[in-house]
């Protein structure tokens, strides 16, 4: 069998605990065998981010912008825990973070539909995208107690000096304030980023904001949307032959339960943290969803959304078998490979990314899952597979 060539590489990033163990497993066994795989390889497995002072982080950030896709194995966030357990330096703050900082990029979370593995909601159909704006707001906020009687006031102190002052409230007695700030650029990009997704993905997308209530704040996110929306994707969307559809987030929260899906859902910070855990668990699981972080430049990164399943590693080490489910692991090397082959015209190579897409979904239909999927499925008497045997599972639907 002649192997799928690659004419450009991908950014690889390796990570940590039993997500290392599967990316290995994926590679070995449903990748290596059907092509030439070429790759930049970094590692961010904590080991390393802390002996290279986590440059590897950095360096791995930069060359996605290079290469403009990437593929990223869950890594541990290090919190005091940890610190103690690898003898870190110091507490290296989240790769996701650094790497999204540097990339400037907004996270679209889709769930993978399965037959056998039903959404709580039932008149969902077709997957629900989640975008989520990951600057400023609540994220970002000032906060004061108010021990007692008092004026809060809102101050913007120009570069020249001149002053503008905003009544916040005349206290009569304690309360709390807190004041939050965002940026017309983020905004602009997070706008871009998501109306973009649509247009490549061929999917309407929706915002909502509360700015009949919020008249300056909330009212300014919908006015760039709509700025950004008119300028560069109006024509486009038309001939594409979907959608930009503003409307209040309570409407907007009424009508996705309504609604069969299909669409990219943008939400404010606060608005998306919260409804991002909503529709991923109405859709089944986290180790269902696909996660691809979008820079308003055009790079690409692609990722499970979930951690690195620290308990399933432990009994790992002890030798035991663990039934992880690899699917979003190897969904966002799925996504990585036919964004690489689109970018390069590499249509061997994309449909490779399907096929493979593919006979993952199938192998699942077929009632062989890992325990996780096997716990909720609606397929009678499925078989439990460990993490190796269900990836072996795959290869031979591959074959
Ligand atoms: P987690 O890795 O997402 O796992 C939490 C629990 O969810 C697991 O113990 C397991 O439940 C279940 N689970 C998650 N993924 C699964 C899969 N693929 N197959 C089967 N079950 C799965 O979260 P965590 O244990 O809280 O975090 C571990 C580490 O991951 C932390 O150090 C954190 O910093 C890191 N993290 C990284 C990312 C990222 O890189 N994107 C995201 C989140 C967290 P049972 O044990 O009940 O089977
Ligand atoms: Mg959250």
């Amino acid at each position: 069998m002649n192997k799928i060539k690659m004419s450009t590489p991908l950014v690889e990033m390796d990570g940590d605990e039993m997500t290392r163990i599967l990316w290995q497993m994926i590679k070995d066994e449903l990748l290596l065998p059907y092509m030439d795989l070429k790759t930049e390889y970094y590692d961010l497995g904590l080991e390393h981010r802390n002996a290279t002072d986590d440059q590897v982080t950095i360096d791995a950030a930069e060359a996605t912008k290079k290469y403009q896709v990437a593929v990223k194995c869950a890594t541990i966030t290090p919190n005091a825990a940890r610190v103690e357990e690898y003898k870190l330096k110091k507490m290296w703050k989240s790769p996701n973070g650094t790497i999204r900082a540097l990339l400037d990029g907004t996270v679209f979370r889709t769930p993978i539909l399965v037959k056998g593995i039903e959404p709580a909601v039932k008149n969902w159909k077709k997957p629900i995208t989640l975008a989520r704006h990951a600057y400023g707001d609540v994220y970002k906020n000032t906060e004061m107690q108010i021990p007692g009687p008092g004026k809060v006031e809102l101050v913007y102190t120009a570069a020249d000096g001149s002053q503008k002052k905003e009544l916040v409230h005349q206290f009569d007695g304690p309360g709390v304030v807190q004041g939050m700030h965002n940026l017309d650029s983020s905004i602009e990009s997070f706008a871009r980023s998501c109306l973009d997704f649509g247009l490549s993905t061929g999917q309407d997308v929706w915002f909502a904001t509360k700015d009949t209530i919020s008249k300056q704040y909330d009212h300014h996110f919908k006015d760039i949307f709509q700025k950004v929306y008119e300028e560069e994707f109006c024509e486009k969307f038309e001939k594409a032959n979907i959608e930009y559809f503003y409307t209040l987030i309570d409407d907007a929260v009424a009508r996705v339960m309504k609604a069969e899906g299909g669409f990219i859902w943008a939400c404010k910070n606060y608005d998306g943290d919260v409804m991002s855990d909503m529709v991923s668990s109405a859709y089944g699981s986290l180790a269902m969803m696909t996660s691809v972080l979008v820079s308003p430049q055009g790079y690409y990164e692609y990722e499970a959304a979930h951690g690195t399943v620290q308990r399933h590693y432990y009994r790992h080490l002890k030798g035991e078998e663990t039934s992880t489910n690899p699917v979003a692991t190897i969904f966002a090397w799925t996504g990585a490979l036919a964004k690489r082959g689109e970018l390069d015209q590499n249509e061997e190579l994309s449909a490779f990314a399907r096929k493979l897409e593919k006979a993952t979904l199938q192998t699942i239909e077929e009632g062989k899952m890992t325990g996780d999927l096997a716990a909720m499925t609606t397929i009678p008497n499925p078989t439990i597979l460990n993490s190796r045997a269900f990836i072996q599972a795959i290869a031979a639907n591959m074959q």
